[in-house]
């Protein structure tokens, strides 16, 4: 029997990134350790906040729910509120929409949900469908635009996404291979470079937390949470860097903090140098949301799917 390198007690986790196993108690308590250092180090929650989490079902945004309620649930100077997009992706959305509803009813959360059916005239699959395109170059925009736009009006002064190490990961390897320099020094805990009030702060609680763990913990805390994968998932650029960097990890434990920790250190001198580089953020004329183009991307894309 594998056992707990702190108590001895029967062992949940080996890391191989630290060569240490550890206990349900113990891995659990180290977790939500990791989770409060990121909270405080970034200064991720401040006094008066109002914090919409961007909640699918799935276990990222469910964990991240019930840490915010658990750490800050009790604070009379905080409040917490969920918001779920519906894209319109048959046979997986819906059942998500209810996982995450029932985690709501359980914490006592006020939940909204918001569509694109409602927003833009279609669902994800319809879109899909008209344009033959990757639903992944839609979905991303279209849900970024609407969860910034709706959180705003919520009265949301921070948005917490369910990012974990992985998909930060992923996405500097992302931006690194489509040679995108701005959206590169945009990434972090908490982005420090786009101040317009337009804007919801978008908070990443989990960033420092590898999506094996975030899964783990779920199961052994009893998270409720929806275990399917977006049909539409396998079609993506994320996809493919995400298993080379299991692969990575695999064979080379460590590699995960490795790539985040390089990232962090390099980070401020990217943003120095390229801060002033990518373009004013400002209105676009069209729909009233921030962006960096004189048209947004959002607009943009509303147009080729128009009938
Ligand atoms: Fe949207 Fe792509 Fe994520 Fe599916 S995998 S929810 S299509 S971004």
């Amino acid at each position: 029997m594998i056992t707990c390198y702190k108590c001895g007690n029967r062992a949940v986790i080996y890391r191989k990134y630290e060569g240490r196993a550890w206990c349900k108690k113990h891995f659990s308590e180290q977790l939500e350790s990791k989770v409060k250092k990121t909270i405080r180090d970034e200064k991720l929650i401040e006094k008066n906040d109002k914090i919409c989490v961007a909640l699918s079902g799935g276990k990222d945004s469910s964990l991240t729910l019930y840490l915010l309620h658990k750490f800050f649930g009790k604070r009379p100077d905080i409040e917490i509120f969920a918001l779920t997009v519906d894209e319109g992706i048959s046979g997986y959305r819906k059942e998500s929409i209810k996982i995450a509803e029932k985690l709501c009813k359980k914490l006592g959360v006020e939940h909204h949900v918001v569509s694109f059916k409602e927003e833009f005239g279609k669902t994800l699959d319809e879109i899909v469908e008209k344009k033959k395109a990757r639903a992944c170059t839609y979905c991303g925009v279209l849900r970024r635009y609407l969860l910034n736009k709706k959180s705003r009006e919520f009265g949301a002064t921070k948005l917490a996404v369910g990012h974990n190490l992985d998909d930060e990961i992923q996405s500097i390897f992302i931006n690194y291979l489509k040679g995108d320099i701005n959206r590169l020094i945009r990434l972090g805990a908490k982005p420090a470079i786009i101040s317009k009030k337009e804007f919801v702060v978008r908070i990443k609680p989990l960033r420092n937390i590898p999506e094996k763990e975030t899964t783990l913990y779920c199961l052994l805390n009893g998270i409720q949470v929806h275990r399917s994968v977006c049909p539409y998932s396998h079609d993506s650029v994320r996809f493919d860097v995400r298993n080379f960097l299991n692969q990575m990890e695999e064979k080379y434990p460590g590699t995960k903090y490795n790539v985040i920790k390089f990232y962090d250190t390099l980070k401020p001198a990217l943003v120095k140098h390229f801060k002033d580089k990518g373009g004013k953020v400002r209105i676009c004329p069209r729909c009233g949301e921030p962006t960096s183009r004189d048209i947004c991307k959002t607009c943009e894309l509303l147009d080729s799917i128009k009938d």
